[in-house]
C-alpha cells in the first residue's frame, strides 16, 4: 500500500516560528493546483500499489477551495489505483472552515481532519503570529463534528516563550476537554531562517530552556496517558484505532510520493526532493519538467533512518528486521550503548523490539543517534 502527499504551499499569515514551505502571496492557487495536477499525470507510475492514504498539507490546504480540492482528488483517482476507503486527511487552520465548507469537503472525500490549534491561549496565540483565535478553534472543531467528521486530529506545542507550566496544563485540560481521537504536540524547535531564529540571535526571545522543556514533555506524556490516550509515535497520541494511517506508514517505510513545491517521496531506494520555490515548481510544470533533487539512500541511510523513526514509535525498533533486512546486528554493533541505556532505564528490550522508556523519550534522537550504522 502506497501513500500520496500533497503539499499546498499557501498560508494568510507567516507564523514566526514556522519553517515550511508557504507563500502568503496566494494570487496563484489556482495555477499551481493545476500543476499539482499535472505533476500527479507525470508521476502516475511511481506507486505500484494501491494509494490507501492521501493527506493535504502545507502550507494551508484549507484555503482551496472545494473545487480546486476535488480537482486534486479526481486527479488521483484518474491516475493511480485508489483502494476503497482510503484515509483522506487535510490540514486545516481553524479560521478557514464553516459547517457549510467541511460539508462539502467530506463530500469530497475528506475524512480526517488535522487542525493546527498550537494553544488555546489568546496570548500565546498571537506570539506565534496565529491567524486564529481561540474561540475559532472551538468552533472549527465544533463545525466538523457537525460535518459527520469525527475522525479528527488537533496540532498543539509545548516548550512555547512565556509558556509556563500552569499554562501548558490549562492547554492539556482544555485539549482534553474538546476530547478529540488524536493529538499531536510538538515541543517548539527555534528555526534559524524565522522571527524567532531572529529574535533568538538577538537575545529576544524569551525561551524555555532544556530542562524546562523536557519537564514539560513529561507532564505532557503522564497528562495524555492518564487521560487513556496511547502514545503510538513520541508526537503523537490517539484514542485506540485513530492512529494516523499517512504518517505510521513512513515510519514503516512504506513508499508515499509527494507532490507540490518542497513535497518529498520515497520508494524504498531513494528520495526526491522537490523544489521550495512556487515560481520556479510552476514554470519547470507547465514545460512538463517536475523540479526535484534525488537521493539515493546508501545501505547506511537505510539502517539509520529505520533505527531513528522506528525508536520514536510505540511498536520500537524490530531487531529482527534489521537483521533480515539489511544485514545489520544491533546487539553485536553497539553492545556497550546498548548495555549502558538498558542500565540507565532508557530503553527497553524485550522479544527482539528495542523500545524507549519514558526517560529515553526525552532524549531520543541522541539515543537513536549512539545505535547508528557508521558509513563504511
Ligand atoms: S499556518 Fe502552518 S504552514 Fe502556514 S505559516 Fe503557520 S505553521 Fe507554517
Amino acid at each position: 500500500m502506497g501513500g500520496v502527499y500533497i503539499h499546498v504551499p499557501f498560508c494568510k499569515q507567516a507564523c514566526y516560528y514556522c519553517d515550511f514551505h508557504f507563500s502568503v502571496n496566494t494570487t496563484q492557487q489556482g495555477e499551481l493546483v493545476d500543476q499539482i495536477a499535472r505533476e500527479l499525470e507525470l508521476q502516475k507510475d511511481y506507486l505500484q500499489e494501491p494509494v490507501q492514504t492521501i493527506y493535504l498539507g502545507g502550507g494551508t490546504p484549507s484555503l482551496l477551495t472545494t473545487s480546486q480540492l476535488e480537482k486534486i482528488l479526481n486527479t488521483v483517482y484518474k491516475h493511480f489505483s485508489v483502494a476503497s476507503l482510503p484515509e483522506i486527511t487535510l490540514e486545516a487552520n481553524p479560521d478557514d472552515l464553516s459547517v457549510e465548507k467541511l460539508t462539502a469537503l467530506k463530500q469530497s472525500g475528506v475524512n480526517r481532519l488535522s487542525i493546527g490549534i498550537q494553544t488555546f491561549q489568546p496570548e500565546l496565540l498571537r506570539l506565534l503570529n496565529r491567524a486564529h483565535s481561540v474561540a475559532d478553534a472551538h468552533r472549527c472543531v465544533e463545525a466538523a463534528r457537525q460535518a459527520g467528521i469525527n475522525n479528527l486530529s488537533i496540532d498543539l506545542m509545548f516548550g512555547l516563550p512565556g509558556q509556563t507550566t500552569s499554562l501548558l496544563e490549562a492547554d492539556l485540560a482544555t485539549a482534553l476537554q474538546v476530547n478529540p481521537p488524536h493529538i499531536s504536540l510538538y515541543s517548539l524547535t527555534i528555526e534559524e531562517k524565522t522571527v524567532f531564529g531572529n529574535w533568538a540571535r538577538k537575545g529576544k526571545l524569551q525561551q524555555v530552556n532544556e530542562p524546562e522543556a523536557a519537564r514539560q514533555f513529561e507532564l505532557v506524556m503522564e497528562t495524555l496517558d492518564a487521560a487513556g490516550y496511547l502514545q503510538y509515535e513520541i508526537s503523537n497520541y490517539c484514542r485506540s484505532g485513530y492512529e494516523s494511517k499517512h504518517n505510521s506508514s513512513y515510519w514503516q517505510r512504506k513508499k508515499y510520493l509527494g507532490v507540490g513545491p518542497s513535497a518529498h517521496s520515497f520508494n524504498g531506494n531513494t528520495r526526491q526532493f522537490n523544489i521550495r520555490n512556487n515560481a520556479r515548481y510552476l514554470q519547470q510544470l507547465k514545460q512538463g519538467v517536475i523540479p526535484f533533487e534525488l537521493e539515493v539512500l546508501t545501505p547506511e541511510n537505510k539502517i539509520n533512518e529505520y533505527i531513528l523513526t522506528t525508536l520514536r514509535t510505540a511498536a520500537g525498533c524490530n531487531l529482527g528486521f534489521l537483521l533480515k533486512e539489511f544485514g545489520f546486528n544491533l546487539l553485536t554493533a553497539h553492545p556497550a550503548a546498548i548495555q549502558q541505556m538498558l542500565a540507565q532505564q532508557q530503553i527497553t528490550l524485550d522479544g527482539g523490539l528495542l523500545k524507549l522508556t519514558r526517560a529515553g523519550k526525552l532524549i531520543a534522537d541522541t539515543l537513536a543517534a549512539e545505535l547508528f550504522a557508521l558509513e563504511k
